[in-house]
């Protein structure tokens, strides 16, 4: 074994080895540490920042979510109010017809008693005809009167159901906005952990590797640092060369993936 020249502290990457006679072993050893724990918190650090940005979609999601409740439930309205508006033309209408109706009625009426005082038959046939034409008109429009209240009675009966159906879902839409802003609440703090993860854990890796980080998530934007497993790495899913296979296995170096410029880490699970 090499024995180095008496060190009081051996510096390998940012990690301070203090130690008398610091061994070539021992120098390899401690580089290994430290890269593992590197390559640990750049993982860790990837982990915070994938779930930060999934929450921030979830977050940025509340607002299009309670919209679209908000809609479900004016579009419900507006139905019943087209019920209604419906409704009351065939009220409306149903009141017309029964004027119609009482009129010719008394036009009945008139022309019976002006039967009793008529001259000529002629005059006669024509009073006749006449209260017939207005007993046939009242007749059709009697019908469709009838006919008109069915509608009426399935249109007010509809507009119950629907009345009562939408209380239901004014308590059913509540519950369901309330859960989404409870949830949005409990994100929120997740969020203001995760910041505070992600500020302890990016203190802890070098800032160099921290930039390289930065600057391939930024290239990549999904997943910065790459799990190689079986030589295939996970980010582009292609094999890397054995030699350098062999070498990520030692765990002592950053590697990148000639394929993808990810960084790579050994993934033996
Ligand atoms: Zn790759």
């Amino acid at each position: 074994m090499v024995i180095l020249e008496n060190h009081a502290f051996f510096v390998t990457n940012g990690f301070w080895v203090q130690n008398h006679a610091v061994t070539v072993a021992d120098v390899v050893k401690a580089k290994e540490a430290y890269m593992k724990e590197q390559i640990d918190s750049l993982i860790n650090l990837q982990t915070i920042e994938k779930d930060t940005e999934n929450i921030k979609l979830v977050l940025n999601d509340v607002s299009k979510r309670t919209e679209a409740l908000d809609a479900k439930i004016g579009m419900f309205q507006k139905q019943i109010e087209c019920d209604e508006s419906e409704l009351e033309d065939l009220q409306k209408k149903y009141r017309s017809w029964e004027s119609d109706a009482q009129l010719d009625l008394s036009r009945v009426k008139k022309s019976e008693t002006n039967l009793r005082s008529v001259k000529t038959n002629k005059e006669y046939q024509a009073i006749l005809k006449e209260i017939d034409d207005l007993k046939t008109k009242t007749s059709q429009i009697e019908d469709e009167m009838l006919e008109c209240l069915d509608r009426m009675d399935d249109l007010g009966n509809t507009i119950v159901a629907k009345k009562k159906e939408y209380k239901e879902l004014i308590d059913i839409t509540n519950q369901k906005k309330q859960t989404i802003e409870d949830d949005a609440a409990e994100k929120i703090k997740l969020l203001a952990q995760l910041e505070m993860d992600r500020n302890r854990v990016s203190k802890t890796i070098d800032s160099e590797l921290l930039s390289k980080y930065t600057v391939i998530k930024g290239l990549v934007k999904i997943m910065a640092i790459a799990p190689v497993k079986n030589a295939v790495c996970r980010g582009c899913n292609l094999n890397i060369p054995p030699q350098m296979y062999n070498e990520l296995q030692k765990g002592d170096d950053l590697i990148f993936c000639p394929n993808c410029q990810r960084m790579i880490y050994w993934d033996n699970s």
